[in-house]
């Protein structure tokens, strides 16, 4: 079952909308004690492994719900503008209903997997000599001008989707985390979070709401900066968005949870991308590690104060939002490469130090 059918009573879908799905959600949410052990006394950090959905990131959650509703008003076409992960889910989901999906990305700023998934369903694949800002404006336009359902996050229904994330996490923990982190690009998933939380909380389901933990790479950090950047950098290419669509949304979260929105830098996200791998078995792509990157800073900075004594230990959620096998360059770029001896076995004992 796919995240509208499990949640569909607060979603906008009537019995007559076509339900596309490819069995999105019920991910995860594991717990890592080596992470809680960096952050202090008291507290359990738990991972929401969204590479885990069938296109490996969390992006299918919405866009299961905005094909679904484009082919409901008779689309026959999906556009988006991606950093690769959108573009290989609206290909899945449009090829799996038959419409045609066109994509535009920034040239050469795309991980392999995802470029390679986006091809391989069948997408009409647009590379510019541009970045992610400029794609999503030439896409808006085409949108407005031409029969083609824009399927990027300002799209209401990606939101909608997205939001079944909280309700899983709600459902599994029995509450709501004390703080929910998570990394953030075009800002569409901390609104969507935000506005799952809240309804949860309006229907009764959970009595407190999380305080949520944004974090943006520092090189393509235009929320935290207060201002457009130009040439975003940063080798988290899925967050390397320097005029985010939903800005406004997310500063609202923030301001509204009692919560930030901070840089982390790329050494502090690759540390924690291999401390993710080396320590908790989890794999993911470097823009998920964000998450954990920006707790582990935010605990150095004495952000998360010592709470054994209280009666109940606290909650940390961090959505690590994307597989890491989208990305492998970037995995085998920042190890050491495998050492290669004669084969015979006691070269390879030797080598392996047994
Ligand atoms: C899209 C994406 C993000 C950023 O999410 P926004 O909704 O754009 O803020 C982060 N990580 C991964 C892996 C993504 O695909």
């Amino acid at each position: 079952m796919g995240v509208i059918e499990r949640y569909k009573r607060y979603l906008p879908v009537t019995g007559k909308t076509p339900i596309i799905t490819l069995e999105e959600g019920d991910t995860p949410l594991i717990k890592a004690d080596p992470i809680a052990e960096k952050i202090g006394p008291g507290y359990d950090v738990w991972l929401k492994c969204e590479g885990l959905n069938p296109t490996g990131s969390f992006k299918d959650r919405g866009m299961t719900m905005a094909v679904s509703k484009a082919v409901e008003e008779g689309a026959n076409a999906v556009v988006c503008a991606s950093t690769g992960n959108t573009s290989a889910s609206a290909a899945a989901y449009a090829a799996r209903s038959n419409i045609k999906c066109i994509v535009i990305i920034p040239e050469g700023a795309i991980a392999l997997g995802k470029l390679a998934q986006a091809l391989i369903h069948g997408a009409k694949v647009i590379a510019i000599r541009g970045n992610f800002d400029q794609a999503l404006e030439i896409v808006r336009e085409m949108s407005e001008k031409y029969p083609v359902t824009l399927v990027n996050s300002v799209n209401p229904y990606r939101i909608e989707g997205q939001k079944t994330g909280s309700f899983e996490i709600c459902d599994k923990l029995g509450h709501a985390p004390f703080y929910h982190a998570l990394p953030v690009g075009n800002a569409g998933n901390i609104t969507a979070y935000w506005k799952g939380y809240k309804e949860y909380k309006e229907k009764g389901n959970i009595c407190r709401l999380p305080v949520m933990l944004g974090f943006q790479a520092a090189g393509s950090a235009p929320i935290v900066e207060k201002r457009v950047i130009k040439d975003p950098e940063t080798i988290a290419t899925a967050i390397k968005i320097g005029n985010p669509a939903s800005w406004e949304q997310a500063e609202n979260a923030r301001d509204e949870s009692g919560g930030l929105i901070e840089k982390v830098t790329d050494e502090e996200i690759i540390e924690a991308y291999k401390f993710l791998a080396e320590r908790v078995g989890v794999f993911v792509e470097p823009a998920s590690a964000t998450s954990v990157a920006g707790i582990m800073k935010k605990a150095q900075d004495g952000y998360f104060p010592d709470n054994s004594r209280e009666r109940k230990r606290k909650d940390i959620v961090c959505i690590l939002t994307g597989h890491g096998l989208k990305d492998p360059d970037r995995a085998i770029k920042c190890l050491e490469h495998p050492v290669v001896v004669n084969a015979d076995i006691d070269d390879v004992i030797k080598e392996a130090g047994l």
